[in-house]
């Protein structure tokens, strides 16, 4: 199947179109799955947009190295990392899959009932909040 750009848009604009083709990318071989963030690299116009972001009181001034994707091994659909704390229960995240990622702000998930560690993850997301 030939990943072109196209198939991938569709995709970041479909979760249900995106699960079925990243679960048939990632058994046909075409795709592998790990959600380090060597699989993909912010250009320029994406890292001058991360920083462009307006944010609360205490937001970073810079975009986060080494963040992973925080969902769980082996997932299907898109990887997610966060890139910079926007200071007012927001982040700017990157999602990717394959070669086309997109910036995303989304807010962060409040529904951890963990007493010491809150859910890395995003408000909205699959599943129940992992456990750090
Ligand atoms: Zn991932
Ligand atoms: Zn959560």
């Amino acid at each position: 199947m030939e990943i072109d750009t196209d198939v991938i848009r569709r995709a970041l604009k479909d979760p249900a179109y995106m699960t079925a083709l990243a679960t048939r990318l990632i058994k046909t071989g075409q795709m592998a799955a790990p959600c380090a963030r060597e699989d993909y690299h912010l250009t320029a116009p994406q890292r001058t947009a991360v920083l462009a972001i307006g944010g609360g009181p205490g937001a970073d001034d810079h975009i986060l190295q080494w963040s992973t994707c925080p969902l769980p091994p082996r997932h299907s659909g898109p990887h997610y990392a966060i890139l910079r704390y926007l200071g007012d229960d927001r982040a700017v995240w990157i999602r990717w899959l394959g070669p086309l990622s997109e910036l995303v702000t989304l807010a962060e998930c409040k529904l951890s009932t963990a007493d010491d560690h809150a859910c890395p993850l995003f408000a909205g997301h699959d599943g129940t909040c992992p456990a750090l």
